[in-house]
């Protein structure tokens, strides 16, 4: 089992620090390392290496046909790997780099096979996090991060969630405490003037709007829903069921408390805990209406719950828009859609 390493790093270090060259070395060598964006951390590898891209499927344990993000830390690296930037990207890459938004385009040659899961287009976004630009400017390749987690289960969010899946499968871990931001960057293509959201991230559809029209992949509609259920699905999901309860805020909690139970483990808002006796084991993702609170909390929610003697998670859902969109899209697909209406 390889040894892996797991270094503290504040949010003041720079490329030239010996920690972010050290780190940096590891990638040009094709090793994996670890490190923190504002949405989740990352499983860095060179992005222009065919093997060391390899390499993340195989810590990951993930299906080769799910392609990677490669990590650039400016408008200037994305040259190198993308062969073509229309307008309209030029405008979300000025107004939204760096951050939590990703945008898919052609492809250069330099981009191997391994990090688009063998197809012509490439996924690229600019992380907003020192720690992330540091370490891509030293290394000086865009590097390919998909989640750090084991294939199938919650992000990691710390860097202690990253240890508890991949410890002994890769070579250093980055350690600059919690992500801000908790889940996943915004996914999205533009075609003649027209944005796909492939996935919802904090860089919401409300905000793209004002870019251009909108429009959702029909996979993240009601056709979400897996017409085969099996692996393929399966994501964010901690060792026990999940169950959504769904509808307004205040029936929600009533429901919730009178179903109680004592081996359930509740992701809860502060208002629905309050209605929940002192001994359930919550994790309160704070005061209702705070989606950015929600988001940051989801995936230490479920890997905490996991961690205690229960045998399942109710999770309160909220409103799919803004924000909420993409931690519905998060929770139900952990909840394998299990979602309970309350009227
Ligand atoms: P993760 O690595 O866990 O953040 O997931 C990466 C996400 O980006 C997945 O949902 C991929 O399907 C998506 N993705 C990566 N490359 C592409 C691409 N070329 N076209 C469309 N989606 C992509
Ligand atoms: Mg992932």
């Amino acid at each position: 089992m390889m040894h892996t390493k797991r270094v503290v790093v504040s949010t003041q270090v720079t490329a030239e620090d010996a920690t972010v060259r050290y780190a940096a070395a590891l990638l040009r060598a094709g090793e994996l390392v670890a490190f923190p964006t504002e949405t989740v951390y990352g499983l860095g590898a060179d992005g222009l290496s065919e093997a060391a891209a390899r390499a993340v499927y195989t810590a990951k344990g993930r299906p080769s046909d799910n392609p990677l993000i490669l990590h650039v830390d400016g408008r200037e690296m994305l040259t190198g790997v993308a062969a073509q930037v229309s307008t309209l990207e030029e405008r979300l890459i000025h107004d939204f780099w760096p951050g939590p938004l990703t945008l898919v385009f052609p492809k250069t040659a330099a981009v191997p096979e391994s990090v688009t899961g063998g197809g012509d287009t490439v996924a690229v976004r600019s992380p907003r996090h020192p720690v992330a630009l540091a370490l891509i400017r030293a290394a000086g390749v865009p590097i390919a991060a998909p989640s750090a987690n084991r294939s199938g289960r919650p992000s990691p969010t710390t860097a202690e969630m990253v240890c508890h899946d991949l410890t002994g499968r890769i070579a250093l871990v980055l350690d600059a405490g919690p992500c801000t931001v908790g889940v996943e960057s915004t996914v999205a293509a533009c075609s003649d003037g027209r944005i796909t959201i492939y996935r919802p991230g904090a860089v919401t559809a409300e905000m793209l709007s004002a870019y251009g029209p909108v429009t959702l992949d029909p996979a993240l509609s009601g056709a979400g829903i897996p017409k085969a259920p099996g692996m393929k699905y399966r994501h964010y999901s901690p060792r026990v069921p999940v169950t959504i309860w769904q509808g307004d805020g205040a029936a929600v909690a009533r429901s919730l408390k009178a179903h109680y139970r004592g081996d359930c483990g509740y992701f809860v808002s502060r208002e629905t805990a309050a209605l929940l006796p002192p001994e359930a084991h919550t994790f309160i993702w704070g005061a209702r209406a705070d989606c950015q609170a929600m988001a940051h909390g989801l995936y230490a929610a479920l890997t905490v719950l996991e961690q205690l003697p229960i045998t399942e998670i109710y999770a309160e859902g909220v409103a799919a828009r803004e924000l909420g969109a993409a931690i519905m899209n998060r929770l139900a697909k952990a909840a394998g859609y299990h979602i309970k209406e309350v009227k």
